[in-house]
């Protein structure tokens, strides 16, 4: 009997997890159904138990429900439990289980795909939103040298870095938070950017300088160019947007469903290409 699974969230119809996800299947022999669900803003737990009732095994969760999606499942694990999001769940009886694969699919875009290293390098991360917290475990266990934090909202950065407070070893220079106009005179080796402001065609408002000798400039939105990515060429930085991170996050979630790794380079090609 088919699988089912479903990507959840508002709005959803942009969403290219049913293409990954049924490239995945046909790839590996895997029988399953993979759709996009909207829910109501207010309606996500009613949509989630809906889906569950009717036989599906697994969802993603995206904007804006990931947080809310935290607490609704009934064990967290790997870096969900520090992220206070996840993005994937996973239905057993009445148990709930919910991950977070968005940090592991940025890290292996990074390494794997784009062969940038993070141990001993300085990061930029900017935004403190959803996405900033998905990631920080994951960047932080490779050991930058330091991890700095920018937000336009300066106390979204403050209380994203004390959440994460404990991982600060992992960094020997420590997690600092900065607001855009005080990084005048920095350079950094790899700049993420996670705001939504390349959505309205926008990016935060960094200094001409910011990017050292061989910097990487990712932008994790996806489908081509945005205006941190053409201002970052323009300085001679590297540059990637984010459709490497999105397919890797739902390999991530497809190994945990169905206990197999789909090869991700052709998809990610495909989606180039589309
Ligand atoms: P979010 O929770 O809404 O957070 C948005 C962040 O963007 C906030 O930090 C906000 O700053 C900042 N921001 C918005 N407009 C800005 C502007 N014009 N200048 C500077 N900062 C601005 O969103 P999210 O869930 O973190 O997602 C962020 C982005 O990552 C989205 O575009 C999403 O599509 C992308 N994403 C991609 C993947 C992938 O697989 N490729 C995975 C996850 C997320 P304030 O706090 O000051 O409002």
């Amino acid at each position: 009997m088919t699988d089912q699974y479903a990507v959840i969230g508002n709005p959803v119809a942009h969403s290219k997890s049913p293409l990954i996800h049924a490239e995945f299947a046909r790839q590996t022999g895997q029988d399953i159904s993979y759709t996009a669900l909207l829910a109501p803003r207010e309606g996500l737990r009613a949509a989630v138990f809906a889906f569950r009732d009717g036989g599906g095994k697994g969802m993603n969760v995206t904007l804006p429900f990931k947080h809310e999606a935290w607490d609704l499942v009934t064990a967290h694990q790997g870096y969900a439990l520090a992220a206070g999001a996840v993005n994937t769940l996973e239905f057993h009886g009445s148990e709930i289980i919910g991950h977070n694969t968005d940090g592991i699919g940025l890290v292996r875009d990074l390494q794997d795909n784009l062969r940038c290293s993070i141990r001993a390098r300085r990061v930029l991360l900017m935004g403190a939103g959803g996405a900033s917290y998905g990631v920080m475990e994951p960047l932080l266990r490779e050991q930058p040298d330091e991890l700095v934090v920018a937000n336009r909202t300066l106390d979204k950065a403050v209380a994203l870095v004390a959440h994460f407070e404990k991982f600060q070893a992992f960094a020997p220079r420590g997690i600092t938070v900065r607001g855009y106009a005080s990084l005048r005179g920095e350079r950094f080796d790899v700049l993420i950017n996670a705001t939504s402001a390349s959505l309205s065609n926008e990016m935060p408002p960094l200094p001409e300088d910011i990017f050292a000798a061989g910097a990487l400039a990712y932008d994790m939105v996806y489908g081509g160019t945005t205006p941190f990515l053409e201002f970052a060429r323009a300085r001679g930085a590297q540059t990637a947007d984010g459709t490497g991170m999105l397919v890797e996050q739902a390999a991530e979630s497809f190994l945990i469903w169905r206990g197999v790794r789909p090869d991700t380079a052709p998809v990610i090609a495909l989606l180039r290409r589309a």
